[in-house]
């Protein structure tokens, strides 16, 4: 496809204002020096209607949540209510300067109080930061608190134990802490393996993150195992619940030990996730770490609220002014059009859907355990390698029925690593959408053993065909020319390349 400097035609116009609006106007008088641009500058010259076609068609060569299910495992990409995006645009809080007095934006601190009042209650901690702007963000956070409590207690402590089911972005949070990561292996059933925690966690660690269900998508039935031998060597537990759609409204991490949770707003609250938008991982903490958080927090004190100082033990501030503060107003208003029953119906919804993927393809995509899932279920591919297919023939496949595919070759610890396939159909889809995407699967299964050619070079009814894997990454295809210029190198025909 051209680019909209490619469209340009001289002296075309997408605008018309009388003719003699400026004549008496010097732009000089009007615009500081700085601001004028010195020769002239080439900007494309296109009508109105070239612009929105344009874009529209560039739109179109999208794939989003709004065009169909995208089974994402991990990333919970589900639909989120339109009312929630419309409040977040009210001037009134979009127009906010994030340096406006207290007693200006009383209504956006509220917000922010009352939110984290609600998280608070839905977690079973006491204390939230609204601070992280992402997932991993909030890890960090957590990882500095620990940091932080153990040097108030005098106590040198420099390891970190996360199991290998644990999010990748656990371990790497761990080690930009300055923490030494030890690793500690999952059963057979793919949950922690509890005799070894108890050999490995000692005095010289902080504590043990969790990530729960964990990236095969089950729920960890030792908790309060888990929790005494952590809580037994002095050690605070960290609950990763970027998934909390998994279990909130059933289950509070508060309530099992946790000392702190992380909560990613941008997954489970109703903010669209992916695309590079705007992010919110808060945290909640029990009372004895709400010293270390960081700087500011919301309070309500003589029936106001004010962004107060955290105190000397606060790790500091690790985000600028309110952070993303519309992700959190949309989080609030799902939360309040929820309630707390539809917050429960949200998780039976998704756990039900996830199982009944589960239940209906694994005669097809044999799991590497066979149990029942959390929120999402870990398939795999290996049964189709005989006919010389991969999971990623698969997940080409996927496309050509219009089926954005699911994570594929993740996680990456035995006996998972193998062909994985991991479906996460949100609480949002019906089930006739749910059992198109079954049927695809079921066909895809037949096509491997009948005809794999048309796997191995699927998709065929994309835009762009089947990309190399590796170039694809390396030299994206930005101009129609680049594309013509190494179609031969991609395997492509011109006539693949549509524009
Ligand atoms: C997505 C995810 C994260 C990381 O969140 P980001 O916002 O992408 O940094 C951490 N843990 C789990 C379990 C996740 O699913």
């Amino acid at each position: 496809m051209k680019l909209i400097f490619e469209k340009s035609v001289k002296g075309r116009d997408g605008y018309s204002l009388p003719k003699d609006l400026f004549e008496d106007i010097d732009i000089k008088d009007c615009v500081p020096s700085y601001a004028i641009a010195e020769g002239k500058k080439e900007l494309c010259e296109v009508s109105e209607v070239d612009v929105i076609r344009h874009f529209t068609k560039l739109s179109k060569f999208n794939y989003g949540i709004d065009d169909g299910i995208y089974p994402l495992g991990s990333c919970t990409m589900k639909y989120n209510p339109r009312i929630n995006e419309k409040l977040a645009s009210l001037d009134s809080f979009s127009c906010a300067h994030p340096l406006a007095p207290e007693e200006t934006v009383q209504g956006s601190l509220q917000i922010m109080y009352e939110l984290g009042n609600l998280l608070a209650e839905i977690t079973g901690v006491a204390q939230y930061t609204m601070a992280p702007a992402a997932g991993a963000h909030g890890e960090l956070t957590g990882i500095l608190i620990m940091r932080n409590y153990f040097i108030d207690r005098n106590e040198s402590r420099h390891k970190v134990l996360v199991p290998d089911s644990g999010h990748g972005t656990n371990p790497a949070s761990a080690i930009m802490g300055g923490f030494e990561l030890v690793e500690t292996r999952s059963n057979e059933d793919g949950t922690v393996d509890i005799q070894q925690l108890a050999e490995l966690m000692d005095e010289d660690t902080v504590g043990f993150m969790l990530t729960n269900p964990n990236t095969v998508g089950l729920y960890d039935p030792k908790i309060d195992e888990i929790q005494r031998i952590v809580h037994a060597k002095g050690g605070l537990l960290y609950y990763d619940g970027a998934n909390l759609n998994a279990s909130f409204g059933l289950f509070r991490p508060g309530d099992s030990g946790f000392d702190i949770v992380h909560l990613n707003l941008h997954k489970t609250f109703s903010t669209p996730h992916g695309g590079g938008g705007p992010g919110a991982g808060v945290i909640g903490v029990k009372e004895h770490l709400i010293p270390y958080l960081p700087t500011p927090i919301v309070t309500f004190e003589d029936n106001k609220y004010h962004l107060s100082d955290v105190g000397p033990k606060s790790i500091g501030k690790i985000r600028a002014f309110w952070s993303n503060f519309t992700v959190l107003l949309k989080s609030y208003a799902w939360i309040l059009s929820m309630g707390a029953d539809g917050l429960s119906e949200v998780t039976r919804a998704s756990v039900i859907n996830a199982n009944y993927v589960l239940a209906k393809l694994k005669k097809y995509y044999r799991p590497a355990y066979d149990g029942y899932c959390g929120h999402e279920c870990t398939l795999t591919g290996r049964d189709y390698k005989e006919y010389g297919i991969k999971t990623l023939d698969i997940a080409k496949r996927l496309m050509d029925y219009g089926v954005h595919p699911p994570t594929i070759y993740f996680p990456h610890f035995e006996p998972y690593a193998e062909e994985t396939l991991m479906v996460e159909p949100p609480e949002s889809e019906s089930k006739e959408t749910i059992d198109a995407f079954i049927d695809a699967m079921i066909k895809i299964a037949a096509e491997a053993k009948t005809d794999p050619d048309l796997l191995l070079t699927a998709p065929h009814n994309t835009r762009i065909k089947r990309a190399d894997d590796v170039l694809a990454v390396k030299r994206p295809i930005l101009h129609y020319d680049d594309e013509l210029k190494i179609k031969d190198e991609l395997g492509y025909t011109e006539a693949d390349i549509d524009f």
